[in-house]
């Protein structure tokens, strides 16, 4: 196999660092499950802190934060709306369905962003009994399909204020929410006070090898612990794992910045070569498209990888590259003169 020299897969391939792996060696741990591991608390402690919710629950992966807060807000048959490009419609192995026997209602946003009107309009008639009953709106910041774009705080705040006008539930799939942060200069706890249940993923860009927290009322995170048992989710010495994070917390926000600086750089180089078109850039994720120069995306991406680049072709044509704190500048040189090569052997 060809030695993968810059790796544009996703942000979740970093390794921990060396400050990182000495953190987490160091951990004090107990019986997570009993709310006894002191590492564990500390990271729960910190995520209320920073998104200014009640309580918080540590889990081992975002799709398991999805999918336990939408079987805390709904029953079976009831429905929620959420962007037509949303992670648990394509890559959550159907969970919604099977362990919530909840429906998905998409509405089709503009890079994942999408108004109150088309909340509105997306509603079921509360008094219609043909209808399943919408109980919940979920948006992502920052988009992932949508293109790493950042949902603007009025537009979060119109669709939750009508959410809540109806009486359902608002989530924030919250896998790069300080990628949002540190893009817009919005806080977090901004962020997140219009919703009813958050999370923040620390295998993405924060770069801990696993983990992710969701935030809520205190009542809403007494249900989560029953799914997180049901889930298989409880786990024992998880300190270890959680001190990732903390760590994460502490030395890896303030430095995405260079990741998008990073994506910008790959950006640009890639907008320079003729027959591909670059999608707009706001955070760590570039997409771009293939088709003028009449190859795939997967033939563009195995050509890339003999020339030591990883990126993923996500459709016919489209291609997904991902910064994240295992790449550097030079790397991004690097990939633009990869893809520079490759598309003038097309
Ligand atoms: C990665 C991701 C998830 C799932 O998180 P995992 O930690 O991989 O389970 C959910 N939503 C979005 C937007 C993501 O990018």
């Amino acid at each position: 196999m060809t030695q993968i020299r810059v790796d544009l897969y996703s942000d979740t391939v970093t390794k921990p660092t060396p400050g990182m792996r000495q953190f987490m060696c160091q951990a004090e741990v107990g019986n997570e499950q009993e709310r006894e591991d002191p590492t564990v608390n500390l990271l729960v402690e910190m995520v209320c802190e920073l998104t200014g919710k009640e309580d918080a629950i540590y889990l081992p992966s975002g799709t398991m934060c999805n999918q336990i807060a939408f079987r805390v807000h709904c029953s079976h048959g009831d429905e929620i709306i959420m962007d037509e490009t949303a992670h648990p419609i394509h890559s959550e192995a159907g969970g919604v369905a099977a362990l919530s026997g909840a429906m998905i209602r998409t509405v089709k946003g503009n890079n994942g962003i999408f108004t109150a009107d088309q909340v509105e309009a997306a509603l079921r008639d509360p008094c219609d009994n043909h209808s399943p009953r919408s109980r919940a709106v979920s948006i992502e910041q920052t988009t992932n399909f949508g293109g790493g774009a950042v949902w603007p705080l009025q537009a979060i705040q119109g669709v939750c204020e009508t959410a809540h006008k109806h009486g359902i539930a608002t989530h924030m799939d919250g896998a790069r929410l300080f990628n949002a942060v540190v893009a817009s200069g919005v806080s977090a706890r901004e962020y997140a006070e219009a919703f009813d249940s958050v999370w923040v993923d620390f295998s993405k860009g924060l770069g801990a090898p696993v983990g992710a927290v969701l935030a809520g009322s205190r009542e809403f995170i007494r249900e989560a612990w029953r799914f997180k048992h049901q889930f298989g989710g409880a786990m024992r010495q998880a300190g270890i794992i959680a001190a990732g994070c903390v760590y994460a917390l502490r030395n890896h926000v303030d430095r995405l910045q260079d990741d998008h600086d990073n994506a910008r750089l790959l950006a640009d180089g890639l907008s320079s070569i003729s027959g591909i078109a670059v999608e707009p850039v706001e955070t760590n994720i570039v997409f771009f498209d293939t088709g003028g120069l009449g190859i795939t995306a997967q033939e563009f991406c195995d050509r890339l990888l003999q020339s030591g680049v990883r990126m993923v072709a996500v459709a016919d044509t489209r291609i997904r590259a991902v910064t994240h704190l295992d790449v550097t500048r030079d790397d991004m040189a690097f990939a633009v003169d990869a893809a520079r090569q490759c598309a003038q052997a097309s």
